[in-house]
């Protein structure tokens, strides 16, 4: 069922988003001012524990102060124009930024949880070749205040008896090329003076940019990581994921292998289960090799096929049969049912389907996909 929303009009952003600054940038601001420094506390709690929309909110901030913020600030909103509720209870919201920038977060309840998948970009530069998001290539960074006023967007769909409880960064977008800001999105959802979330309930899934996996765990111990594996050779990743030729599977296994995880941390990889491309039982063979070594745990995803997609969903039985090997292989292994399929609720499907594909990029996608089908 599609339920239409309003159509936010953008705001005009001379003023700076003050929503994204962390603790250390609002003391600097309210020192500037000539401020006492602990009303930077003060309005962090206002803008990330209340969720205020305006400075006239903060009603134990004095008047004055209040002004002064709003001549140099915006607080920023992320506005659903459309949301989507899929029979299965997953909701897609399509939001708008302030320069028009579309981006998705989907909300996935499951039992007692409630997942957020957030969004880190507005479209993507990784080209994965199965990503709707790839199509519309990459429009601009997030900011970090953009990153978690999604969380505060979601919020707003959910009714009192519900609340989220997981955040995993696997909407639009490659988390870990927009770093800087996915840094003080992280910063602002784990601390005291923010969001106050456990960082145990944050996933990042990254593609596999190698470097900044370290810095990721380096920053946020706790926080989980999830990897994008899709396939065990290198030909058949290159080609799957084109970032691949530039940090190839020895590099990505032998970065893992040294991230300092903690006891019982385990990595979880993702694998899109693509028919008859990197189902096979060979396949299945080959990744308990490559992650035998590692703390590992495999989620085999089902390939949610959009307009324009040049695979299929593997059978069921292929991916029982992948799991069986590895769970031979001793390594676990869960299969991810799709989620809100009926709502495109796949990465970026939405978008696509929305406003379609700028041409010239859907042909080249189509002669990319057809040398692989080749
Ligand atoms: N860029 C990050 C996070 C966004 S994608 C990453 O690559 O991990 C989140 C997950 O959804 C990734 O594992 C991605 O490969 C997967 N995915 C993308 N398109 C999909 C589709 N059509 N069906 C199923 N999974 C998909």
């Amino acid at each position: 069922v599609k339920v239409a929303r309003h159509n936010a009009t953008a705001p005009s952003s001379a003023k700076r988003d003050i929503r994204g600054l962390t603790l250390p940038d609002l003391e600097n601001v309210i020192e500037e001012m000539g401020e006492s420094k602990y009303r930077a506390r003060q309005i962090a709690g206002w803008l990330y524990n209340r969720g205020v929309e305006s400075f006239d909110a903060m009603s134990d901030v004095p008047a004055s102060l209040r002004e002064k913020l709003a001549e140099r600030f915006t607080i920023g909103s992320v506005a659903a124009v459309f949301v989507s509720r899929s029979a299965d209870s997953t909701r897609k919201l399509l939001l708008t930024l302030h320069d028009g920038e579309q981006i998705e977060s989907v909300i996935i309840p499951a039992g007692e949880r409630v997942t957020l998948c957030l969004s880190t970009q507005a479209g993507c530069a990784m080209g994965c070749e199965f990503c709707a998001t790839a199509m519309m290539g990459l429009r601009r960074n997030l900011t970090a205040g953009e990153i978690v006023g999604q969380i505060f967007a979601a919020r707003n769909e959910l009714d009192e008896t519900k609340h989220l409880t997981n955040y995993v960064f696997m909407g639009m977008g490659e988390p870990l090329a927009n770093y800087p800001r996915l840094h003080d999105a992280l910063t602002i959802m784990a601390a005291d003076w923010g969001m106050s979330l456990s960082q145990r309930r944050i996933t990042v899934s990254t593609v596999g940019i190698a470097p900044m996996m370290e810095r990721l765990l380096a920053d946020f111990p706790v926080v989980n990581l999830a990897v994008s594996f899709h396939a065990p050779a290198d030909e058949l990743r290159s080609r799957l994921v084109p970032l691949n030729r530039r940090y190839p599977l020895a590099t990505l296994i032998d970065t893992c292998r040294r991230l300092p995880l903690r006891r019982r941390d385990r990595i979880t990889f993702e694998y899109v289960m693509l028919k008859r491309v990197n189902d096979s039982p060979i396949h299945a063979a080959q990744l308990v090799k490559l992650l035998a070594p590692l703390c590992a745990k495999v989620n085999l995803i089902m390939f949610n096929p959009f307009d324009g997609a040049q695979f299929e969903p593997s059978d069921r039985d292929a991916v029982e049969r992948f799991q069986a090997i590895l769970r031979r292989g001793k390594i676990t292994a869960t299969i991810r049912e799709s989620r809100g399929r009926d709502i495109a609720a796949a990465c970026g499907q939405l978008y696509v389907e929305r406003h379609g594909l700028p041409a010239r990029r859907a042909s080249r996608h189509a002669a990319r996909l057809a040398s692989i089908a080749g």
